[in-house]
């Protein structure tokens, strides 16, 4: 995305005001952009597509939409030639401080523009039945946007972040969106259990069969790493990379005064 955005856009932007784009053209640029990243399995198919271009701040990919930023040059430009004609050539000086304040002002609307081109965005993915639902959830007091959205910044690879984002977006193809969304006479339960609706949310946090063995050993990941990393503080040895760390039930640092145990029943005076 970086890369498009500061590589290849520029080289449309940079005719804005001088070539006679016309809309549909711009469009065109957006659609064909679009279709390589499906190619590069970069983006789903079946994933939203408002969210492509929202900041990955609020939860998208922060990929720059040619035909916005088309508009938005377009409008600043238009301010700026307005409000720089008639003052010249009567005085050099006055013209330039009006010729700044010009550019600024046009700067501003471009601002403005670009932020209410943006909000509307936003209330178009927020208003679809479906991708809708994840924009929603963000928007509850009990969720800390910002931490949130934070793996969104953490350079995964683009086809990774492609299948999460499909996830979030409920696009996958789930037996519950084979059947609701696409109106396929198929069983919409779990294929693992058999009990509940198979949906993103039950495949990924809700499902009993898969609770006894996947979800077991995704949290076993995530806890292996602050194993490793509490016993790196303690100089207790460890492997170089965190992925190849298997922690012992019991290990000691050198000094033998400090133990660290994992997966270790804990006997309390009364129930926890
Ligand atoms: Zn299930």
């Amino acid at each position: 995305m970086e890369a498009i955005n500061s590589l290849a856009v520029p080289v449309v932007q940079h005719s804005f005001g001088i070539i006679d784009w016309k809309i549909s053209e711009l469009k065109k640029i957006d659609t064909k952009t679009r279709k390589l990243l499906n190619m590069h399995k970069t983006l789903h198919p079946k994933a939203d597509v408002e969210r492509l271009y929202i900041p990955r701040k609020d939860g998208g990919r922060g990929l720059i939409y040619v035909e916005t930023a088309f508009k938005t040059a377009t409008v600043g430009l238009d301010h700026y030639l307005k409000h720089k004609e008639g003052q010249y050539p009567k005085q050099r000086l006055r013209t330039c401080r009006e010729d700044k304040s010009a550019s600024e002002n046009a700067k501003a609307l471009k601002r403005v523009f670009k932020s209410k081109m943006k909000s509307m965005k936003e209330g178009r993915w927020k208003n679809k039945a479906l991708h809708g639902q994840y924009p929603k959830i963000l928007e509850k007091p009990h969720v800390d946007t910002v931490t949130t959205n934070k793996w969104l910044s953490s350079n995964l690879k683009g086809e990774t972040e492609g299948l999460l984002v499909a996830a979030q977006d409920q696009a996958l193809n789930t037996r519950y969106y084979q059947k609701v969304i696409c109106g396929q006479q198929v069983e919409s339960k779990c294929r693992m259990c058999s009990q509940h609706e198979e949906t993103m949310d039950h495949v990924v946090s809700g499902c009993e069969v898969l609770a006894k063995t996947e979800y077991i050993s995704r949290h076993n990941n995530a806890a292996a790493y602050l194993h490793w990393s509490i016993c790196k503080d303690h100089d207790i040895e460890i492997t170089d990379k965190r992925y190849e760390h298997e922690p012992e039930t019991v290990m000691r640092n050198k000094d033998n005064n400090i133990t660290i145990m994992w997966d270790m029943p804990v006997n309390t005076d009364r129930t926890v």
